[in-house]
């Protein structure tokens, strides 16, 4: 049986990046010229032309100012899910600073299409072992699903001791996590659910990755990227650290056949419809007792 993947994209300008965010300062982001209606609605045509639904994670800033942007993904039958409002990492937070960020971002993105916002992205995956509370805050505002693992060592990310498919953070709750996709290579884990990874790499990479996760652990691949890894044209910000802009500007002119391929090769659907049939095979794994005990998984 075919496996249905969960495909998703971070809705966040080529200046909202972490990789930036030494350089460009939040104070200066209404100043800068935004790319981002132009490259969602490329997005959109992509997604259209390969008839698939997707979840668009979006800031509440990008939703403030474009909200008819909102309204274009959601008719075209997208989810649009929160990504907080304007990518404060989570663990730059305590908890009540939390709670008001991911009320204030689902307020904007709920009043821009008129429906409800069920599922969470945290900025560059922010949740990590440092934030139990993170997962309790989102069950306590009624989420359903979160995306916010990456369960894997990364330099500005990562909790590697996660689980590496759906899990339930907190006892007594629905909320789901659905982490982003990891393989196992040689004993190890790899990122393999999008980012720079997927740019960098060869497609050949990700599709061993996805056809492995599919076939031989037979779960949903979770997979995500950005607007602005499909614009070769953006504006370059030469005081960004070399690796930073290396990491940035690799393979963007070569990611829309990337991608064309990867939605060819697979199936795929939005993230809340994935989240549903994987709640069924979700297992405990709740947060706050086990960083307490100091258990991994
Ligand atoms: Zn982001």
């Amino acid at each position: 049986m075919r496996v249905t993947n969960a495909l998703s994209v971070d809705v966040e300008d080529w200046f909202q990046v972490g990789a930036f965010e030494g350089v460009i300062e939040r104070a200066k982001w209404n100043g800068i010229s935004a790319r981002v209606e132009s490259n969602v609605d490329a997005i959109l045509a992509l997604f259209a032309d390969a008839g698939v639904k997707a979840t668009f994670f979006s800031l509440g800033w990008i939703a403030e100012r474009h909200p008819a942007l909102m309204r274009r993904i959601a008719e075209a039958g997208h989810e649009i899910a929160s990504h907080g409002y304007d990518h404060a990492r989570v663990f730059t937070f305590d908890r009540a600073a939390f709670g008001e960020d991911i009320r204030k971002a689902r307020a904007i993105l709920e009043d821009a299409t008129g429906q409800r916002v069920a599922g969470y992205r945290a900025p560059s995956f922010s949740i990590d072992a440092r934030t139990p509370w993170a997962f309790e805050e989102l069950a306590q505002q009624g989420y359903t699903y979160s995306s916010s693992v990456a369960p894997v060592a990364h330099d500005h990310y990562g909790w590697p001791e996660a689980p590496r498919f759906a899990f339930r953070p907190v006892a007594g709750a629905d909320l789901i996590e659905l982490p982003v996709t990891t393989a196992r290579l040689g004993g190890r884990r790899v990122a393999a659910g999008g980012g720079g990874f997927f740019r960098v790499l060869p497609y050949s990479f990700s599709r061993w990755a996805i056809r492995q996760v599919n076939r031989d652990e037979k779960r949903p691949a979770v997979f995500y990227f950005h607007p602005w890894e499909i614009d070769p044209d953006q504006p370059r910000v030469p005081a960004a650290p070399l690796r930073s802009r290396l990491r940035h500007y690799t393979g963007l002119k070569t990611m829309g056949g990337k991608l064309k391929a990867l939605l060819g090769d697979f199936a795929w659907d939005r993230i809340d419809t994935v989240a549903a049939h994987e709640a069924a095979r979700a297992r405990d794994y709740p947060v706050a007792e086990i960083d307490k005990r100091g258990l991994a998984a």
